[in-house]
């Protein structure tokens, strides 16, 4: 595997000098400020990014203005900023594992799979919405006015966008926030995290290559205190596309305030899992331990709250155990691996204090529970038992490879604690009972529900959450009118 030409060229890209995207130009930060990336399978440094300041962001700002106010990407016809974007999806294709090599690295996840499934997935954004371009209508309106009118809607784009992007899925990520706003006609301004930037990095040159006109696309990397808050708080921004924490998501709607930027949140996540007496066992419990360790447990729709009804309780605990015992951890270049390390000694550190938190709070630890003794951030995957709804490992996100336990009685009482948590984005619930599934569809205040199934993720599926899990919806048409503004028309016809 690591004697691939796109792994020599995964590798030059890495020691080259890394800059900023600035109106079509790669350019060096004003004040050369950098970063470090850090390989998380090992803990060495990767290498240094450019560290972009207020000044930088100025800049890039002024180009995305500059693009949007009297560039050519507005005036384009539908068909051709199609084509643009498909051809941005045919040029991930075509490096498709050069981006994998970077991801998984820099990223430390399994090569293996960011090259099967994450990258062509980020690829298959851009041609999902390719295909809304040229579908992108308003409403024709017979109106009571007196006299005789033509009344019609128009949707335009929202025009110079900021666009955050965490570390857990960064190509994947970027896409979503990308392609959908290039698609409404919107100019970028991208801002990897710190942690990741490289697919972006690579992504930004595969995307200028592609044809895109010069500041319709700039990419500042950066600190998110340093580069993410000067770009929320420009007032030329018009709009402010976030995924991340839900504190940083607060601070934003802060910054956003001062010239009422749109903006849309998609953050954090403490996702109930449900399984009912009646479930196929040996399905949701696989399904559900996939569910809760997938990505390090490093996902916004992690399945982390299992809530499991007492009469199968001890034997699904029983099989949750067995199930993460069996997980294998690896680094991104181990094709074995279910479950790499997390992102940073940072993440390690807050997620091992959750463990301490759930000890204290008096919950049963049945598997894991430690750090794995070799470099690298990797942690064993942890599961407390016995848990009760007000413990803060049941109510908090923790973002990593720790699963929680409860028993239930009584349906409506899961119904209540769901609904009482700060989050609200994802839940799955287990039954063979048609009568009892459709009552927590009906009933759970959440963004997304699956019913004996632990994923299925579509891009047309709309993504987002009730309460502190964010404002609006990602992918799907609602994911492309966070981008688009509504203008109503009317002519008179006397
Ligand atoms: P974070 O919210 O600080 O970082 C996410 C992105 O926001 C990064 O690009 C970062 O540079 C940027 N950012 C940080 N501060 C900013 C600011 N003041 N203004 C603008 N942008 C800013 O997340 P984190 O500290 O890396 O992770 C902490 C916790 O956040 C995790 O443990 C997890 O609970 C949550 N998280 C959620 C998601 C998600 O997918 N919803 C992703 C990452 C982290």
């Amino acid at each position: 595997m690591t004697n691939s030409g796109s792994f020599d060229r995964a590798k030059d890209f890495i020691a080259k000098k890394h800059r900023l995207l600035i109106d079509g130009e790669w350019k060096d930060p004003i004040a050369s400020g950098t970063v470090q990336s850090v390989d998380p399978s090992t803990g060495e440094p990767l290498c240094n990014i450019a560290a972009a300041d207020a000044n930088d962001v100025d800049l890039a700002v002024q180009s995305a203005r500059r693009a949007f106010d009297h560039g050519e990407w507005r005036g384009k016809k539908p068909v051709e900023r199609r084509d643009l974007l498909n051809s941005i999806a045919d040029k991930m294709m075509a490096h498709i594992e050069e981006l994998a090599y970077l991801e998984a690295w820099d990223a430390g996840k399994s090569f293996k799979k960011v090259a099967k499934i994450e990258a062509p997935g980020a690829a298959g954004a851009f041609r999902y919405y390719a295909g809304w371009c040229d579908k992108i209508h308003g409403t024709t309106h017979d109106i009571s006015a007196p006299g005789n009118h033509l009344a019609f809607t128009q949707r335009e784009p929202t025009g110079v966008a900021a666009q955050i992007v965490p570390w857990n899925f960064p190509l994947g990520l970027t896409a979503m926030k990308l392609a959908p706003a290039l698609a409404a006609g919107c100019v970028c301004i991208l801002k990897p995290a710190e942690e990741t930037s490289l697919s972006a990095l690579r992504l930004g040159e595969l995307i200028m290559e592609a044809g895109l006109p010069p500041g319709v696309l700039n990419i500042l990397t950066g600190e998110g205190a340093v580069t993410g808050a000067a770009l929320v708080s420009h007032a030329q921004v018009d709009k402010v596309a976030f995924t991340g924490s839900t504190a940083v998501g607060r601070s934003i709607i802060k910054a956003a305030a001062g010239n009422f930027k749109r903006v849309s949140l998609e953050l954090g996540g403490k996702s109930p899992n449900i399984i009912c007496a009646d479930a196929d066992l040996e399905r949701a419990v696989v399904s559900s331990v996939f569910g809760a360790f997938f990505n390090c447990g490093q996902n916004c729709v992690a399945l982390s709250r299992m809530i499991v009804h007492e009469d199968v309780y001890d034997e699904v605990v029983e099989r949750v155990r067995n199930e993460a015992e069996k997980l294998r951890m690896g680094g991104w270049d181990d094709d074995n691996a279910d479950m790499g390390p997390l992102i940073s000694a940072r993440q390690r550190e807050r997620v091992l204090d959750y463990v301490k938190i759930g000890k204290e709070e008096g919950a049963r630890i049945i598997a894991g529970g430690e750090s794995l003794d070799r470099p690298g951030y990797f942690m064993v995957p942890t599961v407390f038992a016995d848990c009760t709804p007000c413990m803060r490992i049941v109510r908090e996100e923790i973002f990593g490879p720790v699963l929680t336990i409860e028993k239930f009685e009584d349906a409506d009482a899961v119904i209540r604690s769901v609904n009482e948590c700060d989050y609200g984005l994802f839940g799955a619930v287990w039954t063979r009972d048609i009568a009892l599934a459709q009552k927590y569809i009906r009933s759970l205040r959440i963004g997304k529900i699956v019913v004996n199934t632990g994923a299925a993720g579509d891009r047309d599926l709309p993504l987002g959450g009730f309460r502190q899990s964010g404002w609006g919806r990602e992918l799907g048409y609602e994911g492309l009118a966070l981008y688009l503004e509504t203008k109503s028309v009317v002519v008179s016809e006397d």
